[in-house]
């Protein structure tokens, strides 16, 4: 009988990726020009880094690591304000995992934490509902973050506390949008980047024509692809296999669960509730127009920006200079092109959000040193530039 761990192991079979290695490269020496593919989503760049994807590739194939961490991209201004939020005497402040180690200009939330603010982390949006309801005289703020794949979750969330009559919940609402952050890394150009594969999880809440005004304006090839080995492979193979052709168009990988419209009744539930917000801010990418959603009239009363405005500073403030988490989100960098990679900067010392996030483009290299460095890397491993003592690794993710 068939088990459901056979059916993921197929997903990263040996001689599968291997043919498909095969194939990429043959294909590959058809093309005069190198084919620079970015993935948007950080799930994708631990893929190709825990597998060691980027060595079973021709060296006219690179990947370009992208914005698409919802933990990364948070400025700091939007972590400053879950602080102001959680040292508000009155108020609970609830989020998930990994925002609580990320750094704003005020620290992070888990030394506010330790200096009496009242924050709790959660797996699930809807222990915030139980929270409220177990603490009646407070206020309990969910600080909500994530792509499109997550927004339905806090659109139940707040369907639930409104049906339920729970009143002492409020939202400081952070979910941001995959298109416009695509939009604005090809607007600058800078990235030079020729293709693109696009997060699965994403599309099967959207849909995969979401990117079709990307290939339309920019004529890129995207590829909406699945987050196992064999899927990345695939895409790529897919990807290539366009460039030979010289064409752009969207393709989907990921044909197992990703239509074109995706799920109708998620994006109805959050279309209800939510509106395009002007103006967002983005780690990195700087401010992008309706890049993000805010919660819409009929519910501002649960807005907390509304709610606590009085309580939130209201500035711009900029990462650490030796940072380069901007450069890596817009594509320009590698994480071991940062001068604190490794050193300063390391999983249980992060200065910046792209070591914190589990996610996260520097997370991933400092996680699989030593498996899937690429070629660059392991050049300034040798010569010190970027050392990094695999047992030393191993110990710091496990601590
Ligand atoms: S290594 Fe650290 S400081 Fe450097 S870019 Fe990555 S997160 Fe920022």
């Amino acid at each position: 009988m068939i088990e459901l761990k056979d059916l993921s192991q197929g997903f990263r079979n040996p001689e599968l990726m291997q043919s498909l290695s095969q194939r990429i490269h043959q294909l590959s020496a058809q093309l005069s020009e190198s084919v620079k593919i970015m993935e948007v989503c950080g799930g994708h760049t631990h893929t190709i880094m825990k597998y060691g994807l980027n060595q079973l590739l021709p060296r006219n194939i690179e990947f370009i690591h992208g914005p698409g961490c919802p933990v990364c991209i948070m400025p700091k201004e939007r972590i400053d304000h879950a602080i102001e939020l959680a040292m508000l005497p009155e108020v609970i402040l609830v989020t998930l995992g990994d925002m609580i180690r990320v750094p704003g200009s005020k620290g992070t939330l888990a030394q506010c934490r330790a200096k009496g603010g009242d924050v709790r982390p959660v797996y699930d949006p809807l222990d915030a509902l139980e929270i409220a309801k177990q603490n009646p005289d407070r206020k309990v703020v969910f600080f909500a973050i994530g792509f499109e794949t997550t927004t339905p979750m806090t659109a139940v969330l707040l369907e639930l506390a409104e049906k339920q009559n729970v009143a002492n919940l409020y939202f400081h609402i952070n979910h941001v949008l995959v298109p416009p952050a695509v939009d604005a890394v090809m607007a600058d150009g800078a990235a030079k980047v020729t293709a693109f594969i696009g997060p699965s999880h994403v599309s099967a809440i959207t849909g995969s024509d979401i990117y079709q005004p990307i290939v339309d304006c920019y004529h890129t090839p995207v590829v909406v692809s699945g987050f196992e080995p064999v899927d990345v492979m695939q895409s790529i193979l897919m990807i290539v296999e366009q460039k030979v052709q010289g064409i752009a168009k969207l393709e989907v990988q990921y044909t197992r669960v990703v239509t074109a419209k995706g799920n109708q009744a998620a994006q109805q539930k959050v279309a209800s509730m939510f509106t395009l917000r002007p103006h967002f801010r983005w780690r990195g990418l700087g401010d992008i127009p309706l890049s993000s959603l805010v919660l819409s009239e009929q519910y501002r009363h649960r807005d907390a920006e509304i709610v606590f405005a009085d309580a939130l500073s209201d500035q711009a403030i900029e990462d650490h200079k030796a940072c380069q988490c901007a450069d890596i989100l817009r594509g320009l960098a590698k994480p071991n092109q940062c001068r604190v990679f490794g050193r300063g900067c390391t999983p249980t010392k992060p200065m910046g959000s792209c070591m914190v996030s589990s996610e996260g483009a520097c997370n991933a290299y400092y996680r699989y040193a030593g498996l899937a460095f690429d070629l660059d890397l392991t050049k300034e491993a040798t010569t010190g530039k970027a050392s990094i003592n695999r047992a030393k690794t191993e110990k710091e993710i496990t601590a």
